[in-house]
């Protein structure tokens, strides 16, 4: 038993690390518990097959965190220009200079991330940090929600923040159902040195099985999520390199010249999933526990932060009445700023993935169409720009640019 934690985060992922830093960062005490240490030793050789195109709102969170500087001195690419096509139809191409920005977003690989918040962590004196653990049992309520240990230790805090993750133990053990279906599509991730360079451009073309997305890492680097079939992935992760680089280098066109491997090729199943409730009195769930998103558009950990730093708000003004931290009331709010945004997120990203999976001519006409006429509406495409860059509507506290 605990009594010396306000607020225990599981898991200590991209979102719950930039739970941790925030939350201690605001004062409170904070116990995180993580299944398995990350690897964070660098230098590193060769680049992580996982990596996220980064929001302006995802870096305003680190900048605020003081995690930045960290990801800087690790590796961080911007990228300057966005071009989405589909083979033998239209094409758009978005650019910061129209918009009078630097960038549009950032790639990083997923460790760097971790590590940079991990390391800053270490740096809060009121955030804890636990590894190895295995939590048995739940229980919930408004005043003092606990969880047990394997082994029987029991810990208690004001409230429970699930950031474990897409298969949430915490929410299974809540027994908050999730909605949600296969899209019968996986994602190949890998690495690729290009021929011609990165040219600080995210490049992205739909084909009727799924996106390939090429993202450009630093010097000639690019990190691949080509979405497919099931059958179509396993084939390709299990062809030898050299018919792989002309496989992925036929379905970029060759824009990018000759695209040659680097690195190993890992698969992940692609799939929608929606937890029915964010909250329960004395749990909050964030990041992947509550949405799990098609990676298309490089959403998914972009959303998750901005659970995470709307929960912040909502904590901070409710300590400030003097009011539990796990009270459903107050839990409720976090639910309602961010349930309808990530729905919407979601719902666009399927609306998508299913427009260009479809090959019956009216379909393919209208979203040429349609593609070819945001490109040349330049409010259309700033809104759409503007929305990927996570700096529409309102952003909770940490998201916005920090001043001074
Ligand atoms: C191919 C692919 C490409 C993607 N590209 C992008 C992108 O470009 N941009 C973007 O924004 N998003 C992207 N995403 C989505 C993004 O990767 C996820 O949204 C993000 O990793 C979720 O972070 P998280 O911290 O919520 O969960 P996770 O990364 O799953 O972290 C959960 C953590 O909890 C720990 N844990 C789990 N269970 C327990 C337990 N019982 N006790 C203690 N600890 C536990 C785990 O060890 C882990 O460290 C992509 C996803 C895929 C599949």
């Amino acid at each position: 038993m605990s009594s010396s934690t306000d607020i225990i985060v599981v898991g200590g992922g991209m979102v719950g690390a930039a739970a941790a830093c925030a939350l201690g960062q605001q004062g409170f005490r904070v116990l995180l518990l993580e299944q398995k240490e990350p690897d964070c030793s660098w230098p590193r050789e060769g680049y992580d097959i996982r990596v996220s195109a980064i929001s302006r709102a995802s870096r305003n969170i680190f900048l605020h965190l003081r995690a930045w500087e960290a990801m800087q001195a690790r590796r961080v690419t911007p990228y300057e220009r966005m071009v989405v096509w589909e083979s033998g139809g239209a094409e758009i191409r978005f650019d910061a200079a129209e918009l009078g920005e630097p960038e549009l977003g950032h790639i990083i690989e997923n460790s760097v991330i971790q590590c940079s918040l991990w390391e800053r962590m270490a740096q809060e004196s009121r955030v804890k940090v636990r590894t190895g653990v295995t939590i048995i049992s739940l229980h919930l309520d408004e005043e003092n929600p606990g969880l047990t240990l394997e082994g029987g230790e029991t810990l208690e805090a004001e409230l429970i923040v699930a950031a474990d993750g897409a298969r949430s133990t915490l929410r299974e053990l809540a027994g908050i159902p999730v909605s949600g279906w296969g899209y019968d599509q996986s994602a190949l991730v890998c690495t690729v040195k290009a021929e011609k360079g990165n040219q600080a451009t995210a490049w992205q073309r739909f084909m009727p099985d799924g996106p390939l997305a090429l993202l450009p890492l630093k010097t000639e680097r690019f990190s691949i999520v080509w979405s497919t079939s099931p059958q179509e992935a396993s084939h390709l992760v299990g062809l030898p390199e050299e018919a792989f680089d002309e496989a992925i280098t036929r379905a970029s066109e060759a824009r990018l010249g000759q695209l040659t491997l680097e690195g190993e090729r890992s698969i992940y199943p692609l799939r929608l999933q929606h937890a029915n409730r964010y909250i329960k009195p004395g749990l909050a769930l964030i990041g992947d526990a509550a949405h799990v998103i098609h990676p298309l558009a490089g959403q998914g950990v972009n959303l998750g932060l901005l659970d995470m730093a709307e929960l912040v708000d909502v904590l901070v003004q409710a300590r400030n009445r003097q009011r539990p931290l796990g009270m459903e009331l107050t839990l409720r709010k976090y639910e309602r700023a961010r349930k309808g945004e990530n729905l919407a997120m979601q719902g666009a990203m399927d609306l998508i993935k299913r427009l260009f999976s479809n090959d019956i001519p009216p379909v393919k006409l209208a979203r040429n169409l349609g593609l070819e006429l945001a490109d040349r509406i330049t409010p259309v495409k700033n809104l759409l720009v503007r929305n990927a860059m996570g700096t529409q509507g309102t952003l909770p506290s940490l998201a916005q640019p920090p001043t001074g």
